[in-house]
């Protein structure tokens, strides 16, 4: 038997949705989505060591405004994969905090799917990969995602995947905004402006969400102009909405040379798609001057899904 590791370090990526297609509110209170994914090399780090109780130390920029308690979907995740093998949550997990908190781009659940695959390594639990997209499809709806990276159209909640075919590699910045939006404020906010709007925001309202054929193609052919052209985000206006700078964030990045602009998922985070990597730089720099964020971070993607980098 190999002596059990002392520590597991698992790394995740972020996601931008480069499409979100928002269907009519469900009698449940969920909308039906059309989602594709896109995961961006900008991640967080999370590291599962052995200990006596269930444990979350967080460092980074915004460690203040992340839970140390069960509301962490990491310790979630944990607890979810020790009941499915009959074991006590026993681990520290760490989180090196790079994903923006509460900015659109699903960092809660990108810890989650990385605590997964960090507690089965360090367990030695070898869950078969349909079963931990089964626990994170639990945990919620962007989770499974996290898993797979590289890009896939979500349907359902989210948590339906089928992974896309994508050619090259995309370039892009992000535009992190000062505090967070909650994604169910969001939602609501789109339901509002619909209503107002006299359009209805009910499923008999409201078309099914479609992926666009469009968009798909542009990936396919890793076509950045057509990219550009087809990015949507239904969300975007209920975003706008609650966050009205965010309008002069976006502008300052078309300003600068951005070809295709957008509010990353629910906000406030807006992100920017670039012709290449020299452009990316002077949009950074154009937006980072611009005095319409907090930072500025430059990133490309597809990368793949939570992945083990360290088992000593
Ligand atoms: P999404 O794009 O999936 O809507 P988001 O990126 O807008 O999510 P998150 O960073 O996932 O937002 O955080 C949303 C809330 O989730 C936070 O305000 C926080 O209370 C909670 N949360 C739970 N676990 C975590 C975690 N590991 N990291 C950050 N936030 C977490």
């Amino acid at each position: 038997m190999p002596p059990a590791p002392q520590s597991v370090t698992v790394r995740v990526p972020a996601k931008v949705n480069v499409q979100l297609a928002v269907g009519g509110r469900r009698t449940d209170g969920y909308h039906d989505l059309a989602n594709v994914f896109f995961a961006v090399a900008l991640g967080d780090q999370v590291t599962a060591s052995p200990a006596d109780t269930l444990r979350i130390t967080v460092s980074g920029p915004d460690a203040d405004q992340v839970p140390l308690d069960d509301g962490n979907l990491a310790a979630r995740a944990a607890r979810l994969l020790a009941r499915r093998h009959g074991l006590a949550p026993d681990v520290h997990l760490h989180i090196a905090k790079d994903i923006p908190v509460a900015g659109g781009m699903a960092g809660g659940s990108a810890d989650g799917a990385a605590a997964l695959v960090a507690c089965d390594a360090l367990w030695g639990t070898a869950t078969p990969r349909d079963i931990l997209l089964e626990l994170a499809a639990e945990l919620g709806s962007d989770v499974p995602f996290a898993l797979l990276g590289g890009v896939a159209l979500g349907h359902g909640r989210g948590e339906i995947l089928r992974p896309l075919p994508v050619a090259g590699t995309f370039h892009w910045v992000f535009a992190v905004a000062d505090g967070g939006l909650s994604t169910p404020a969001v939602f609501r906010e789109c339901d509002r402006l619909r209503d107002l709007a006299g359009t209805g925001s009910d499923t008999a309202a409201v078309p099914d969400p479609q992926a666009d054929p469009a968009l798909l193609d542009a990936l396919a052919t890793g076509d950045t102009v057509a990219l550009a052209a087809a990015l949507s985000n239904d969300l975007q206006p209920a975003a706008l909405s609650l966050r009205p700078a965010l309008a002069a964030t976006l502008r300052a990045g078309a300003d600068g040379g951005a070809i295709g602009t957008l509010v990353s998922g629910s906000g406030p985070t807006c992100a920017f798609l670039t012709k290449d990597e020299d452009s990316a730089a002077a949009v950074a720099t154009a937006l980072a001057t611009s005095g319409t964020c907090r930072s500025v971070r430059v990133t490309h993607g597809p990368v793949p899904g939570a992945t083990v980098l360290h088992r000593p």
